[in-house]
């Protein structure tokens, strides 16, 4: 039995190693770019945030938030370490759950997979950049520009478009979608919010905790609270990626509103503001040591106070509109970053056509789909790649299957 794969990023090489655990079974692994893994060793600013040990339990969205249930029950972030461990790559859990490579390098990840793959039922086939799949009596033509391969099973795990410049791209939506399978709306995810503040360009590289709220047409449309980092363009940090996927589904006037000192209240910053005040402190010096210095400037030059003023002279409405500021900072946002910046897809070919317990296509019999490429992304923090793994090692394990 011949089991073709498309893709050779996570979810590929997950399906690979686990249809190649039946000896009977020679799968050929079809792989575009020169190398597998290519966008794994960009995944966690380098370091590879390969699960969160909280993935089971919530973090994945979609038309159906559920289609990922199965697969993750079956292998399980703890099930995915001890996978790893017998490749070889000890990890380590942070507190917030996530996992990470003990090496803190992304390419401990790649290379134990990439090691992994040299068995004798395993034939990699870099370069192959596949564009046709045609069905046959029952059986799979894969054909690149050079060379045609034929299968018996056949797993697409091309991935998503996020992430262009790292290998996403739009070619398991249209292969599958040449079989009759359906997509949704495609949206980036996990990104950076571009926004319409002159002054972000004086606060790049400046981080806050803060609360985040993003309103949508004045109404509060989702929140969050965690670090904030200001970008050239706009804002950035787990906490907005978290709520990016949502900015990038429809119309309107998209605000975000930030609470950077949500600890304290309006009164007890005013009061402190009040006693600065009575010190004489230079104005652009009033939120020093609360703030990070150019963010404090930033905003006190926001509501309209000036760096020459004495700060002595200013009024009480003036420093409560201070205190305000601080509490409630609101910045327009004009879209999310484009797919290039994403991190992952939001939305993907249907699930509804495919059977959550083995990954394999409801419209062609031996046709699989894993990874980015279906209608599931995940929350920041390990979710996406716990989701490769998952529905990798499911579609490769019932591939492998032989009566199936
Ligand atoms: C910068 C960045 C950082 C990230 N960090 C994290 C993180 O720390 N933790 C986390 O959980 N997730 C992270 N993600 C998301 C995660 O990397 C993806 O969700 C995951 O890699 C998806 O796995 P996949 O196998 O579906 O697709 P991919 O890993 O993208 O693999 C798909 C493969 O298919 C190949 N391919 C495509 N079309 C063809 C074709 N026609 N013929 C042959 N081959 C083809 C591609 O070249 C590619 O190698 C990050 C993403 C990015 C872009």
């Amino acid at each position: 039995m011949v089991i073709g794969i498309i893709g050779g990023g996570a979810s590929g090489m997950a399906a690979a190693l686990s249809a190649a655990e039946n000896p009977n079974a020679k799968v050929i692994l079809m792989e575009r770019q020169a190398r597998v893994g290519r966008k794994l060793l960009a995944t966690g600013n380098g370091r590879c945030n390969l699960t969160n040990m909280h993935a089971a339990q919530r973090g994945y969205h979609g038309d159906d938030a559920h289609f990922s249930d199965c697969a993750i029950a079956q292998f399980d972030p703890a099930s995915v370490r001890e996978w790893f461990a017998k490749l070889g790559l000890y990890t380590v859990i942070e507190e917030s759950g996530r996992v990470y490579p003990y090496s803190d390098q992304a390419n401990s990840v790649v290379d134990v997979l990439r090691l992994a793959l040299m068995q004798e039922n395993i034939e990699l086939k870099t370069g192959f950049d596949v564009q046709k799949i045609r069905v046959q009596d029952g059986k799979f033509c894969v054909s690149g520009e050079e060379e045609s391969v034929i299968c018996d099973k056949l797993i697409v795990a091309c991935g998503g478009l996020a992430g262009t410049k790292l290998g996403g791209s739009m070619a398991g939506y249209k292969l599958l979608g040449k079989l009759s399978h359906k997509s949704t709306r495609l949206r980036p995810a996990l990104v950076q919010l571009k926004c319409n503040w002159s002054a972000l360009a004086s606060l790049k590289g400046v981080r806050a905790n803060a609360n985040v709220q993003i309103l949508r047409d004045g109404a509060l449309f989702a929140q969050s609270r965690g670090e904030v980092q200001f970008t050239e363009y706009g804002l950035s940090g787990p906490v907005i990626f978290e709520i990016s996927r949502d900015v990038g589904f429809g119309e309107g006037k998209w605000e975000c509103r930030l609470d950077m000192l949500a600890q304290w209240s309006e009164q007890m910053l005013f009061d402190e503001l009040i006693r600065r005040k009575q010190r004489d402190l230079p104005t652009d010096e009033l939120l020093t040591g609360i703030l990070h210095n150019r963010l404090g400037r930033v905003i006190t030059k926001a509501v309209g106070i000036s760096a020459n003023q004495a700060s002595s002279m200013l009024t009480d409405a003036q420093l409560q509109s201070l205190a305000h500021a601080v509490k409630d900072f609101v910045i327009c946002v004009t879209e999310p970053m484009g797919m290039d910046c994403a991190q992952v897809t939001a939305g993907g070919v249907c699930t509804d056509q495919f059977d959550p317990q083995t990954m394999q296509s409801r419209l062609v019999p031996g046709l699989y789909a894993c990874g980015e490429v279906l209608d599931v992304d995940g929350d920041c923090g390990g979710y996406n790649l716990q989701w490769a793994w998952s529905s990798g090692r499911c579609a490769g394990l019932h591939a492998g299957k032989e009566n199936v």
